[in-house]
C-alpha cells in the first residue's frame, strides 16, 4: 500500500478514519478510512453489495455511522443533518439519479439550489450546466420523468452542480447506461473536474470506466478497504485484473442462473 498523503501534495478535503455503518444487525462497512484530497477524483471500486452506496449515505449524512469519524475541509460533520452539509459544499447524486419525476427538468435544478444564499449566480449556474448537458436545455419545461435514463443521470449530476458543490459525491453513474452513454457521462465528469476545480468521490462496479477516469482508487470488498493507490498503478496490479476477471466471472455464472430459471439454453 502507498502512503496516500504521498499522492498529490494537495490538501485533504474529505477525511474518513475507521467508519463503521450498519443496518440493524448488518454491518455494510466496517474500519473504512480514506481520503480525498482537492481537485481530484477518487473512486471506490468494488461489486455488489461491497458497501459503496453505504458509504456515500453516511458521508451525506443520510445515515449515521456506529463509529468512526468524518471531516470534510477540516471540519467533523459525522451524522450532521444533510441539508447542513450539502450547504458545506458537498452534494451527493444518489443511485438510480432519483429526480422528481414530476416537475421539470429547469425545476430540478432550481431545487439543486435551493440551500444557496448566491441567488444572482444561480442562473449563470444553469448555463453552465445546460452547456455541459445541451439536452437538458433543450428539454428544459419537459417533466424529468419523461427523460430517458442517460438523460436522468445528466440531470441528476446538473441538480448537484446547482448548489455549487466543492465535493460531489457519485454513485455509480454508469448504472443502467449503455456503454457508449456511459463512455459520454464519464468524459463530462472528467471535463466537469478539470474546469470547476470540482473534486470527486466516484462509486463503482465499472472498474475499468472509473481507473481511467480518476486519479487515485479504493477497492472495497464486504465492507473493507482492501487495496488503495493512483489509479495508474491500480491498473497495472494482478490483484485488479483478477478483481476485474472475478467480476465478468460473477457476470457470466449470473446470466446462467437466470437462464437455468427461464429454461433457456
Ligand atoms: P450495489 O452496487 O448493489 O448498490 P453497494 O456496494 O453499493 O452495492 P450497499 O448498497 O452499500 O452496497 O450494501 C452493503 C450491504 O448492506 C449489502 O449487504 C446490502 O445487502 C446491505 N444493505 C444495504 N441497504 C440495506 C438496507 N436498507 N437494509 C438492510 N441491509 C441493507
Amino acid at each position: 500500500m502507498s502512503d496516500s498523503t504521498d499522492f498529490s501534495g494537495q490538501p485533504v478535503v474529505l477525511n474518513l478514519l475507521n467508519v463503521e455503518s450498519a443496518y440493524g444487525p448488518i454491518k455494510a462497512i466496517r474500519g473504512v478510512s480514506l481520503k480525498v484530497r482537492k481537485g481530484e477524483i477518487a473512486t471506490v471500486l468494488g461489486s455488489n453489495g461491497a458497501g459503496k452506496t453505504t458509504i456515500l449515505k453516511t458521508i451525506s449524512g443520510i445515515i449515521d455511522p456506529r463509529k468512526g469519524t468524518i471531516e470534510f475541509k477540516g471540519e467533523a460533520i459525522t451524522a450532521r443533518d444533510p441539508a447542513y452539509i450539502v450547504q458545506r459544499g458537498l452534494s451527493h447524486v444518489p443511485e438510480g439519479r432519483e429526480v422528481f419525476a414530476l416537475l421539470s427538468v429547469q425545476d430540478n435544478l432550481a431545487m439543486g439550489a435551493y440551500t444557496r444564499k448566491d441567488r444572482d449566480n444561480v442562473a449563470k449556474d444553469m448555463e453552465l450546466v445546460y452547456r455541459y448537458f445541451p439536452i437538458l436545455k433543450e428539454r428544459a419545461t419537459q417533466d424529468a420523468g419523461l427523460l430517458s435514463g442517460g438523460q436522468q443521470q445528466m440531470l441528476s449530476i446538473s441538480r448537484a452542480l446547482m448548489a455549487n458543490p466543492e465535493l460531489i459525491l457519485l454513485d455509480e453513474p454508469s448504472l443502467g447506461l449503455s456503454p457508449k452513454l456511459t463512455k459520454e457521462i464519464f468524459e463530462i465528469v472528467v471535463r466537469i473536474n478539470r474546469e470547476r476545480g470540482t473534486t470527486i468521490l466516484l462509486v463503482e462496479q465499472n472498474a475499468n470506466m472509473a481507473l481511467n477516469a480518476s486519479d487515485y482508487g479504493y477497492v472495497l470488498e464486504n465492507g473493507r478497504i482492501v487495496m488503495e493507490d493512483t489509479c495508474a498503478r491500480l491498473r497495472e496490479k494482478d490483484d485488479i485484473k483478477e478483481f476485474f476477471l472475478g467480476m465478468k466471472e460473477e457476470g457470466q455464472r449470473a446470466e446462467r442462473r437466470w437462464k437455468k430459471k427461464k429454461n433457456w439454453r
